[in-house]
């Protein structure tokens, strides 16, 4: 179809509800485009996993690209083999790989030739994009017939994998395009959290509160604000990447200190993308269970980051650890864009050898492409009886306030 009848054709589509205008504009800059695919980390982890998986998940085979963008990951897709990916992006930078794709058929000189007649881009968020609008881009000589896929790719993932809440319009692709027994690219996503000791940080982010504390600034006495600037500076993850030594004690052994977790997913919240509902995506809970086995320490708050895995199921079964198809976002790894966040607690906790941290996150999807993150932890007053708290930490952040503060070199 010629562009301009496609674009009109397509206009109602992408006619975004008004809270996501910003964030489809961001997405449109190039710039933005530019820094993700600059991530190695990233980009690696993904050709990687999908030219290893060529054979079964790519070779021939039906493919969608949910947020496709720039277009890099429908593009190992079809290097994987591909008969076919149909790119659905929601933002302006469609326009621009269009002309890939124009670039792709010319008759004389075509740049990456190889992609001709295999790219479909689809300009529509994915919530919007029916079997009737795959038809109708569905490029060169390729049938189209059930409006089901083989495979779904997507670089869904935002600060602590799901702020952005772009995980959801992944599930919401695997529920309505996917084939029974298709594959997800990437297939988990893996929340994680650790104990934080940083002092410098813990009075920085006070600071910000505690400013406000003056009852004459230029004659004016301002600490009626104090409290809320306060609640405001620690509700507020600080996104950066920090050095791994500020991360203190460990994860409890379930088998021998806590009584409350039995099991051993605890610090850490598990999405299959293959299995999620979109209910235990948008409000979960992760168990907390840390302790500080070798000595004496303050916590300032948490740490957290995510780890991503390419393993199918079939593959899991006989090499779980196989680090090949895994990518951390850890402050242990190499940097990526996502860098880490910490959540600091309005008061620090002095805990004990041997003492350990136990309760709970609560995520609760907000209105803002985000989530309310609430704690509440305490640190029993003996392992063996863990129903007395010794000390009781309820702490509440706010996963879109964002604010920055780098330690390491990000990139
Ligand atoms: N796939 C590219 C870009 C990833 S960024 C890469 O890996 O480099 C995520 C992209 O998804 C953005 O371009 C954004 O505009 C798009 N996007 C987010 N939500 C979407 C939705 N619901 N439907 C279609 N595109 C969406």
């Amino acid at each position: 179809m010629h562009n301009e009848m496609q674009e009109e054709s397509l206009a109602k589509d992408v006619q975004y509800e008004e809270k996501d205008e910003a964030y489809f504009s961001y997405y449109a800059m190039l710039t933005h485009q530019a820094q993700m695919l600059q991530d190695s980390v990233r980009t690696s982890a993904y050709q990687m996993a999908i030219l290893k998986h060529a054979e079964p998940f790519f070779e021939g085979a039906k493919v969608m690209d949910v947020g496709a963008g720039n277009g890099i990951l429908s593009l190992f897709a079809i290097q994987a083999g591909a008969e076919v990916v149909y790119a659905v992006e929601a933002s302006g930078v469609v326009s621009a790989l269009r002309r890939l794709v124009e670039a792709a058929s010319q008759e004389d000189s075509p740049s990456n030739a190889w992609l001709r007649d295999r790219l479909a881009v689809v300009h529509a968020r994915i919530e919007k994009v029916d079997m009737d609008l795959l038809k109708r881009c569905t490029p060169g000589p390729v049938a189209f017939e059930d409006g089901k896929v083989d495979t779904i790719i997507s670089e869904c993932l935002g600060v602590l994998l799901v702020h952005e809440r772009m995980c959801e319009s992944f599930i919401e692709a695997r529920d309505r395009f996917l084939k029974p027994g298709g594959a997800m690219f990437p297939r988990t996503g893996t929340l994680c959290f650790s104990l934080l000791n940083d002092s410098r940080l813990y009075q920085e982010v006070r600071a910000r509160g505690e400013w406000w504390n003056t009852n004459n600034f230029y004659g004016v006495d301002l600490t009626p604000f104090a409290d809320a600037a306060r609640m405001e500076a620690f509700s507020s993850p600080v996104v950066g990447c920090f050095s791994p030594t500020h991360i203190v004690g460990a994860q409890t052994d379930p088998n021998t200190a806590c009584s409350v977790c039995p099991d051993d997913a605890v610090n850490r919240y598990v999405v299959d993308f293959s299995t999620i509902s979109l209910e235990n995506l948008r409000t979960f809970d992760v168990p907390i269970a840390l302790d500080c086995v070798h000595e004496p320490v303050v916590v300032h708050g948490l740490g957290a980051w995510f780890d991503l895995s390419f393993l199918q199921p079939e593959e899991e079964e006989e090499n779980p650890d196989n680090p090949q198809f895994a990518m951390t976002t850890s402050p242990f790894a190499p940097a990526t864009h996502w860098a880490q966040i910490r959540l600091l607690f309005p008061e620090p906790l002095a805990m004990n050898t041997g003492q350990c941290l136990l309760g709970s996150l609560h995520f609760q999807v907000n209105e803002r492409r985000s989530y309310d993150i609430q704690a509440d932890l305490y640190v029993p007053l003996s392992n063996e009886s863990s129903n007395e708290p010794l000390f009781r930490r309820k702490a509440f952040w706010k996963l879109d306030n964002q604010t920055y503060s780098w330690e390491t070199t990000g990139i």
